[in-house]
Parts: structure tokens; C-alpha cells; sequence
């Protein structure tokens, strides 16, 4: 199965000059999603992870059916204001804009060993603090996996030393 053919490519959007990626379809389709799925349980096996986190809103849904088919749990990273309990947070910069995100402070136990999901790899700076929130509450990043990754805005370059799987590539 090539997962490429359901990425749609959205052109100029949300800003003018940005081709954004939609993951929508791939979602949409039952195969394809449970074979990306695939993909990234059998990584995050490999990796003995014990806990999935992901940033909001798409981190979870590449996260939760990964934390469920192993029988692990899922912690959520949030915009701020958006976690009802006591939170830590990081300032970040995206590919468009500024922010912070939260995770509550018992989400992570120190030295659990930690797989961070999200969609999409762009400069990352999402991946680099929800890293950073992961870390300040003692928890280990064993992994971080990806459905694309923008190689020409090499992200990879900013999470130096952490291993990362990216199920799809674009040059
Ligand atoms: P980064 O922080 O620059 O790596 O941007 C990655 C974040 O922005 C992810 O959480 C993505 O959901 C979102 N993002 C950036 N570009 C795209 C895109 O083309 N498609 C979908 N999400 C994107």
C-alpha cells in the first residue's frame, strides 16, 4: 500500500505559500490508517515504550490508536489554558506563528519511557517542546514517530540525538 496517495496536497493554505499536507484521507480510510498504525506500534515495541504522548489536536489522533494497541496510556499535550489541572509549560515557535503548549504534571512518571506522535515533522519546533515538557517531568523520549516529514525544512536537525520514524517523506 502506498500511504503517499492519501495525502492530499492543499495549495496556499492556510497562508499563501504554504502546500499544506491533509492527512484527512488517509485517516478516512480504514486500510490505510491501520497500516500506518502498524507501522508505528511495531517502532514503538521495538523502543519498550510505556507511555504515547502527542500534541494536540493531530498528535492524537496518530497517538491514541498506537497507546491502545499497546496497551499503554496516552498523555495529551495542549494549547495553553486548555488542560483543567495543575500544568507545566514551553513557548515554541511553529511553522506559522508562536505559542505554548501545557501537559498536566503528573501525566509523565520519572523514567518512563516515552514514544511522542504527531502528523507532520515541519521546523520542529511542536516536537521540540512538547520534548521539553516531556523531559522537565522526568520521563525518557525513546522515540518519536511521524506520518510525514517535510525533509526540506530539516526539523531533524532540531531534534538532535532522538530517533525518529517518519512513515512519509517529502524531498
Ligand atoms: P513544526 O512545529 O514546524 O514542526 O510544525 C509541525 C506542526 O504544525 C504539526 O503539529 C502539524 O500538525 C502542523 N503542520 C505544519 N505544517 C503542516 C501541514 O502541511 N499539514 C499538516 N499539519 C501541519
Amino acid at each position: 500500500m502506498n500511504l503517499r496517495d492519501y495525502i492530499k496536497i492543499v495549495p496556499d493554505w492556510p497562508k499563501p505559500g504554504i502546500q499544506f499536507k491533509d492527512i484527512t484521507p488517509l485517516m478516512d480510510n480504514g486500510d490505510a490508517f491501520r497500516y500506518a498504525t502498524d507501522q508505528i506500534v511495531a517502532y514503538a515495541r521495538e523502543k519498550e515504550v510505556d507511555l504515547v504522548v502527542g500534541p494536540e489536536a493531530r498528535g492524537f489522533i496518530v497517538g491514541c490508536p498506537v497507546a491502545y494497541s499497546l496497551g499503554v496510556g496516552f498523555a495529551p499535550v495542549r494549547k495553553e489554558g486548555k488542560l483543567p489541572r495543575e500544568t507545566i509549560k514551553v513557548e515554541y515557535g511553529l511553522e506559522y506563528g508562536k505559542d505554548v503548549l501545557t501537559i498536566h504534571k503528573d501525566a509523565v512518571k520519572p523514567g518512563q519511557r516515552v514514544l511522542i506522535t504527531d502528523d507532520l515533522l515541519a521546523t520542529g519546533g511542536t516536537i521540540d517542546a512538547t520534548i521539553k515538557l516531556v523531559e522537565q517531568l522526568g520521563g525518557v523520549v525513546a522515540g518519536i514517530a511521524f506520518l510525514i516529514e517535510l525533509n526540506y525544512l530539516n526539523g531533524r536537525a532540531n531534534l538532535d540525538g532522538y530517533d525518529i520514524l517518519t512513515i512519509i517523506p517529502y524531498d
